[in-house]
């Protein structure tokens, strides 16, 4: 059967209005109970069964707790969308009712610290599982299989390839395209971000070891100070960004932390940088790579730093490679998301430094088209208030982020079912 686009419109509107106060109360539920990444077991146990309830082929456990969902509806090509499932080991202090109070033990921390969604997968999940709801009402408007997937552990950049190294494009129908959304802060509520070509920053984290000789505080010259050599190694590195890369590349490098010593009165033997760099290309991470590499060996070579206690870098985890979004399927996307949310509310968006291992659902073989976009989570009075005073709303990962739930979830399902529908319209 046909559906003129207008009066698919009206239907996938009214059917979100429908739908809405059960999505929310999902919401709610996912944020009060957050899990960290690895341990998003009753998390996936909740979006398996709403998934199941939707008339899903359900599979859980795929690279870790990951959940694959299927609808076959007819001939055609097979659609893939995406929601992270993991919460961060943040306190939360929104003050909402519905507020997170889990904490839990983390091996590097002393004390209990607390758990919250602070980068809005609770969201994403309500709207995956809106936009599976709202693609089952609307069966008859398209033809073709839909993959929904629950993923696990993007916070640490390594729940998409666990599930790609544990078969989910060989187990389960290959994609053609693959789809995700992510909620942004800096766009008003009611809006699309897209964004052709390269959308995120690849990513890279190092631990860098500066030793040294320990000693007394009041013996420097019997020692040799790695919180010193630590200290000139960091303000280094800040040159790498600013004298080393083409200025018209994009590149990132912090030193998110640092670690060394116990008391006032000792010189300790080591000191742990946390080190993360972010970039576009291949190119420019290997050159970046390099210069770490030179100069934290070099700062520790001027300090006399003996061969045998060198610094040690190594990469804890995985890296997250650059996301390109495919041209053709995001000019698709966008005209569809036009029809349905009109023209104003459907923007370009600049390229985000941030990273996002979606980008590994594209870059296997075969290469699947994906198609990343961001979600309008600010309320548009407060955006425009704090832009005249000159200040930020809380971001992601912020333990005061905050998002209107209405309209985020409702624009953000409609978005997501339309972009199906329309792709594998009849
Ligand atoms: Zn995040
Ligand atoms: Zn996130």
């Amino acid at each position: 059967m046909m559906t003129r686009p207008d009066a698919l419109r009206e239907r996938i509107h009214t059917l979100a209005r429908q739908e809405y106060p059960m999505l929310e109360a999902l919401y709610r539920d996912l944020h009060a109970h957050p899990e960290l990444s690895g341990h998003e077991k009753a998390t996936a146990s909740r979006i398996g069964e709403e998934l199941r309830r939707s008339g899903l082929t359900v599979h859980t456990g795929i690279g870790g707790h990951g959940v694959v969902g299927v609808l076959a509806n007819g001939q055609g090509p097979t659609v893939m969308i995406r929601s992270d499932m993991d919460a961060l080991p943040v306190t939360e202090r929104t003050g909402l009712p519905y507020a997170s109070t889990v904490s839990v033990s983390v091996e590097t921390r002393a004390v209990k610290v607390g758990v919250m969604h602070a980068c809005g997968h609770d969201l994403h999940m309500a709207i995956m599982v809106g936009a599976v709801r709202l693609l089952s009402a609307l069966s008859d408007t398209w033809s073709g299989t839909l993959l929904a997937v629950g993923q696990p552990s993007e916070e640490t950049g390594s729940g998409a390839r666990a599930m790609v190294a544990d078969g989910i494009f060989t187990r389960f129908p290959g994609p053609d395209y693959a789809l995700a959304l992510h909620v942004d802060p800096n766009i008003p509520a009611g809006k699309i971000g897209y964004r052709p070509g390269i959308i995120s920053a690849g990513s890279t984290s190092l631990d860098v070891t500066v030793r040294g000789i320990g000693g007394h505080a009041a013996h420097p010259h019997q020692s040799i100070d790695p919180v010193v050599t630590a200290a000139r190694t960091i303000l280094a590195l800040q040159t790498i960004v600013s004298r080393e890369i083409d200025p018209r590349e994009m590149a990132v490098l912090t030193v998110g932390a640092v670690h060394g010593g116990t008391k006032h009165n000792a010189i300790p033997d080591e000191v742990v940088l946390r080190v993360n760099i972010r970039y576009n290309s291949d190119a420019t991470r290997d050159r970046m790579l390099a210069s770490i590499g030179r100069m934290v060996r070099g700062i520790a070579l001027s300090a006399g730093v003996p061969d045998d206690l060198m610094p040690l870098i190594r990469r804890p985890g995985d890296a997250t490679p650059p996301m390109e979004n495919d041209p053709v399927l995001t000019e698709r996307v966008r005209s569809i998301l036009i029809s349905v949310l009109g023209e104003e509310n459907v923007i370009l968006i600049p390229q985000l430094t941030g990273s996002e291992d979606f980008s590994v659902f594209g870059n296997g073989t075969p290469r699947v088209p994906i198609c990343y976009m961001r979600l309008g989570a600010a309320d548009p009075r407060e955006l425009e208030g704090s832009a005249k005073e000159g200040r930020d709303l809380p971001y992601l990962h912020s333990s005061r982020f905050a998002p209107p739930p209405d309209p985020t979830i409702r624009i953000g399902a409609i978005a997501m079912a339309a972009a199906v529908a329309g792709l594998l319209s009849r």
